[in-house]
């Protein structure tokens, strides 16, 4: 098979990145001390310089890319992504921060946050998702996250969580699509990283979109559709009943 062939070809240059970034995982939990440590935080021992960005003729015309490029690995629907060791468990967990690659992974496989296995455990075929509430506005038809659904099992753990019920939100949802990413804007004449709108560290960008080419892709960002805001204390009911 040609696309094995260049996998492996590929294996000395991005060992970890381009194997885990197409197949879906098999997380393993980690623990600090007794918490434990969300699939998508990243650890100490994963940090890396980042990787030099250039400029890159591809399809639809110029835009961002890795002087060491490897197409199926690194980019997908037109975005670049970002490098990221891949390394769980090694160093000290960042429990609030998150991995841009096992980010990708829930969203693209709808893993769990927290462990990392399907969030398909319910029998209405809804995902569960913790969302921000911000500023207390309303949930809407086509909410954009960056933030991965939530196994049941792990929703009812996160409620003893004061960080985790803090300003959030249980949706749930009857479908996520592929939105776009959120990532770092660079300006085409300098090749400097651009501020995000209103100093947020990254902007969202849509598929399809043509500043998609000049934008590092560190999250993925999906659309939730048939929201219906719940209240994680009837969850817990229904999941003991
Ligand atoms: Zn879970």
């Amino acid at each position: 098979m040609r696309r094995d062939q260049h996998l492996s070809s590929v294996g000395g240059m991005l060992p970890d990145y381009s194997t885990a970034v197409l197949r879906r995982p098999r997380p393993r939990q980690y623990f600090a001390g007794t918490v434990r440590v969300p699939y998508i935080a990243p650890w100490t021992g994963e940090n890396a310089p980042p990787a030099t960005i250039t400029t890159r003729l591809g399809r639809g015309g110029m835009g961002i890319g890795y002087a060491d490029e490897y197409g199926i690995a690194e980019r997908r629907r037109g975005a670049l992504w970002i490098r990221v060791p891949v390394k769980p468990g090694a160093g000290a967990p960042l429990l609030d921060r998150v991995h841009a690659l096992r980010q990708r992974q829930a969203m693209n496989f709808m893993l769990c946050q927290y462990c990392g296995r399907p969030t398909d455990d319910r029998r209405d075929g809804r995902r569960l998702f913790l969302l921000h509430a911000g500023t207390g506005r309303p949930i809407t038809d086509g909410e954009k996250t960056t933030t991965p659904p939530v196994c049941e099992g792990c929703a009812v753990e996160a409620r003893g969580r004061p960080s985790a019920r803090r300003g959030c939100v249980a949706v749930l949802v009857e479908e996520a699509t592929a939105w776009g990413v959120a990532g770092l804007g660079y300006a085409p004449a300098t090749l400097r990283p651009v501020p995000g709108e209103h100093g947020e560290r990254f902007t969202f960008v849509a598929y399809g979109d043509p500043r998609l080419r000049w934008t590092l892709a560190c999250r993925e960002v999906v659309a939730l559709h048939g929201c219906t805001v719940v209240d994680l204390e009837d969850l817990r009911e229904r999941t003991a009943a």
